[in-house]
């Protein structure tokens, strides 16, 4: 096997992108992920399975999200692999680290079967990515807001922070204001603020399209008098939920 990486197309027709690892990630990834070359043909070509272990599929995580790809040796060399989108972990993924992909869920989309075995296994971090993509993405509201409550219920803070927001956005406002107090108090303002740079960051290649609701929701919690507009450091509670409310409406229109 050479030093694998190649730009091909996975079975979707999606361009997987160059990568290069460094040596020692490489050989540490290469060293023994258990390829099963599935029977079925997708179309033209068959798929692979790429087994790894907790270790390595962190590895891989950290070093390329966007996905890697794997030349087979010779007696395969017909077969284009989107390796990624085949991972399976042997390891029990209930408490699996998924942070590069909790950062930009977008890129979870190559990992389905990797969510998938998480989801089974009640990962925190992989119910905020699914919530993320079925909410966004996906835009199955139900779907994206379930996943996204038991990842906040379960104290993942991003997820509190975006289900807290989001409850505001369409129309539940008490409940989100509750929710977002809530975190507020216990995790500070600056956490709160850090959520909302990371809520900016984690809408990487998702489209936000803007709902009839959200302006409903954000001219009702507009305060009447504004007693404390966003540039001042101090706010009453009433401008700072519509201005968390503002924060979210400008990311879906594509303001910010
Ligand atoms: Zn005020």
């Amino acid at each position: 096997m050479g030093n694998c990486i190649h730009t091909m197309r996975s079975k979707h027709g999606n361009l997987v992108r160059d990568l290069s690892l460094d040596d020692a990630s490489t050989k540490k990834i290469k060293e023994s992920p258990q390829l099963e070359v599935a029977e079925q043909k997708t179309g033209k070509r068959r798929c692979v399975k790429i087994i790894l272990t907790r270790k390595q599929l962190e590895q891989l995580l950290l070093k390329c999200p966007e996905g890697v790809s794997f030349k087979l040796p010779e007696t395969y060399a017909e077969l284009v692999v989107a390796a990624v989108e085949e991972v399976v972990v042997k390891d029990k993924s209930d408490d699996l680290n998924l942070s590069p992909l909790v950062k930009k869920p977008a890129l979870a989309k190559r990992y389905r079967s990797l969510r998938d075995s998480c989801l089974k296994a009640n990962n925190v971090d992989a119910n905020f990515v699914t919530g993320m993509l079925q909410y966004f993405h996906y835009r199955n509201q139900l779907l994206g807001m379930h996943h996204l409550r038991i990842a906040s219920k379960a104290g993942h803070l991003q997820g509190r922070y975006i289900y807290g927001a989001l409850l505001m956005a369409i129309g539940r406002t008490e409940k989100g204001v509750r929710a977002i107090n809530k975190l507020t108090d216990e995790k500070g303002i600056k956490a709160v603020e850090n959520c909302i740079e990371d809520f900016q960051i984690s809408l990487y290649r998702i489209d936000c399209n803007v709902k009839d609701i959200y302006v409903t929701s954000f001219i009702k919690m507009q305060p009447l008098h504004q007693c404390h507009p966003p540039e001042i450091s101090t706010a009453c509670s009433e401008c700072y939920h519509f201005f968390l409310m503002t924060v979210v409406f400008e990311m879906m229109i594509g303001l910010n």
